[in-house]
C-alpha cells in the first residue's frame, strides 16, 4: 500500500502513521522529521530548512522534491509507505504523480481552533518521538523518556503554518478528490477513535 496522510499541522497525521505503521508494516515517511533530523545534524539542507520551519512557510518545491525524490528510490518496486507531511502544494502532487501510484489520500479534518489549542500543549519525546499532550504527562508515557516543545508550536507560528495550509495545501483535496483516492477521517476525535475510522476506511479500500 502507498499511501499520504494529508492535513494541517497537528491533525494527528504523525500519531496515526505510527498506528498505521504498527498495523500495516508500512514505512513512515515524514518530510517534517527529516528536516528536524538534518537539523539536529547540522547539514546544509537543514539550516536551509530551518528558516522556512521558523517562520512556520514551507520550504521551496525544489528543495523538498529532491529530497523526497531521494528517499523514493530507496523503495523497491513492491515496498508500501506512507507519506505524511507530503505532498504540501499542487506542484509537489504532480510531482509524486510522476513517481509513483497511490492509493490512497487519507485527509484528517480538524478545525483550526482546536488546533491552536492542541498544539499549545503538545510535546515530543526526546527520546523516542513520541508525541503526546503536556496537559496529561510530564514524561513520555511510552518510554519515560524527557518531553520537548517543537519550536514551530508556539500560537504566531502555528497560525502561520494553518494560513500556509489553506492557501497551499488544501488544494490537493480537490486534486486527489478527482482522482478518487481522497478517504476523509473526522480527526476531531480521540486517537484511538480516529485510528479505528482509519482501519475501517483502508479495510474497505483494500477489497
Ligand atoms: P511538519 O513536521 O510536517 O509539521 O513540518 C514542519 C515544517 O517542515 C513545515 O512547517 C515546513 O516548514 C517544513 N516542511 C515539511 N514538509 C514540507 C513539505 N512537503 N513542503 C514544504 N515544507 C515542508
Amino acid at each position: 500500500m502507498r499511501l499520504v496522510l494529508l492535513g494541517a499541522p497537528g491533525a494527528g497525521k504523525g500519531t496515526q502513521a505510527a498506528l498505521i505503521k504498527e498495523r500495516h508494516g508500512l514505512a513512515h515517511v515524514s518530510t517534517g522529521d527529516i528536516f528536524r533530523e538534518n537539523l539536529k545534524n547540522s547539514t546544509p539542507l537543514g539550516f536551509e530548512a530551518k528558516k522556512y520551519m521558523d517562520a512556520g512557510q514551507l520550504v521551496p518545491d525544489e528543495t523538498v522534491m529532491k529530497m523526497v525524490g531521494e528517499k523514493l528510490a530507496e523503495f523497491a518496486a513492491d515496498e508500501g509507505f506512507m507519506l505524511d507531511g507530503f505532498p504540501r502544494t499542487v506542484a509537489q502532487a504532480e510531482f509524486l504523480e510522476g513517481k509513483t501510484k497511490l492509493d490512497g489520500v487519507i485527509l484528517f479534518n480538524v478545525d483550526d481552533e482546536a488546533i491552536v489549542k492542541r498544539l499549545s500543549s503538545r510535546a515530543v519525546c526526546k527520546d523516542c518521538g513520541n508525541v503526546t499532550t503536556r496537559l496529561e504527562h510530564d514524561k513520555c508515557p511510552s518510554c519515560g523518556g524527557e518531553l520537548y516543545t517543537r519550536e514551530d508550536d508556539n500560537e504566531q507560528t502555528v497560525r502561520s503554518r494553518l494560513k500556509v495550509f489553506h492557501e497551499q495545501t488544501e488544494p490537493l483535496v480537490k486534486f486527489y478528490r478527482d482522482r478518487n483516492l481522497l478517504l476523509e477521517v473526522d480527526a476531531g476525535q480521540k486517537p484511538e477513535e480516529v485510528f479505528a475510522r482509519v482501519v475501517e476506511l483502508l479495510d474497505h479500500d483494500k477489497n
